[in-house]
């Protein structure tokens, strides 16, 4: 009697018992890349609702924006902007007009007309473009010639040729965006990941999630450890999409100064509140130089980076102890589970 008595308060117990607070997590391909949703659920049901809420979040903005879609918003300018301004809605008109205050704050690095020669890449392929092409090419390539207009939300080209990619700023964005979702449900601890971009709310398990920047030659080499939480990250390498010929290496970041991969870093990790602004940011490196692009993270209070050097060197802003600094003999750094999954 007793041993029923239990096996059936046992049983009652499973039915009644509310669904169990745990990690969820999903990986899909969207904007031509990885993104990855983390989060922690009190609601195993609330949990994959908002995982398929910014999954959903994510294709929606790949749509306005993608280059790759020929009935995007963004290919309409593309195709039309030359001829006549192109009337697009205000996001997209906000995403352009604030990629050309990124152009400022780096110096002409980061510049979306970049796509006036990217688009003469194609890595996949191996294709790259001659010097007589880029130098045919060159003179579009400036964010100067977008001409913005803020009442009509319209964009206009002023020379010809020109083309605007958001490939440098659409994923922090989007993650964003991902973000502001997943706290307007109460999700206190998650990340949102689209390639190089994430950003994080709260911390895991009570403490900072670990971020490892890897090695630019060796996916399994770690060179540093960053603990975050309530933060953005993006990684931009040299090692995403390239390939390599007669000892150049042709990858997916562009000067626009010169139409050829920037290569003064092997990759720029840079961390501030916001994707959009780290997004933004991790290109200057690349193009400018460390030395430069320090100078310009150092006078922004809210940014700091890592760059590892093509000499091996890491470079760290000022905000961040550099691992350098650890007295010799230091025990290495204490890890805890990182947003990026092996
Ligand atoms: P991910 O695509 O993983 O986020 P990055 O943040 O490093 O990688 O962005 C690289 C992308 O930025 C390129 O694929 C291209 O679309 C775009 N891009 C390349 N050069 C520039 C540049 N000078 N300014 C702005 N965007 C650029
Ligand atoms: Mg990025």
């Amino acid at each position: 009697m007793t041993c029923r008595i239990a096996g059936l308060f046992g049983l009652l117990l499973v039915c009644v018992s509310p669904a169990r607070a745990d990690w969820m997590q999903r990986t899909e391909a969207i904007m031509g890349t990885r993104c990855y949703v983390e989060l922690w659920a009190d609601d195993p049901v609330k949990g994959n609702d908002a995982i398929d809420a910014v999954m959903a979040e994510l294709r929606r903005i790949d749509a306005l924006m993608s280059h790759y879609k020929p009935e995007s918003q963004l290919s309409q300018i593309n195709a039309r902007a030359y001829q006549e301004p192109v009337q697009v809605d205000k996001e997209l008109f906000d995403l352009i007009k604030l990629s050309t205050y990124y152009s400022q704050i780096t110096a002409g690095a980061f510049d979306i007309t970049y796509a006036s020669v990217g688009y003469l890449y194609d890595y996949r392929r191996h294709i790259h473009p001659s010097e007589a092409q880029i130098k045919s090419a060159l003179p579009a390539v400036n964010w100067h010639n977008l001409l913005l207009d803020e009442a009509h939300h319209t964009v206009r080209f002023e020379h010809a040729g020109m083309r605007i990619d958001l490939g440098g700023i659409g994923k922090g964005y989007a993650v964003d965006h991902g973000i502001d979702l997943l706290k307007a449900r109460g999700f206190k601890h998650a990340v949102v990941t689209a390639g190089g971009d994430s950003r994080i709310i709260g911390d895991h398990m009570g403490r900072p999630w670990l971020v490892a920047i890897r090695h630019p030659d060796d996916p399994k080499k770690v060179v540093t450890r960053i603990p975050l939480s309530d933060s953005a990250m993006s990684t931009s390498g040299d090692y995403e999409r390239y390939f390599d010929e007669s000892g150049v290496r042709y990858h997916h970041i562009i000067d626009p100064h010169t139409g050829h991969s920037a290569s003064k870093v092997r990759s720029a990790t840079v961390l501030a509140p916001t994707a959009t602004q780290t997004d933004g940011m991790s290109k200057t490196a690349f193009v400018l130089g460390p030395e430069k692009a320090l100078e310009i993270i150092n006078r922004l209070p809210e940014y700091d980076a890592v760059f590892v050097c093509p000499d091996g060197r890491v470079l760290y802003s000022n905000g961040l102890r550099p691992p350098a600094e650890r007295p010799p003999g230091a025990p290495p750094a204490a890890t805890a589970a990182s947003p990026v999954p092996p």
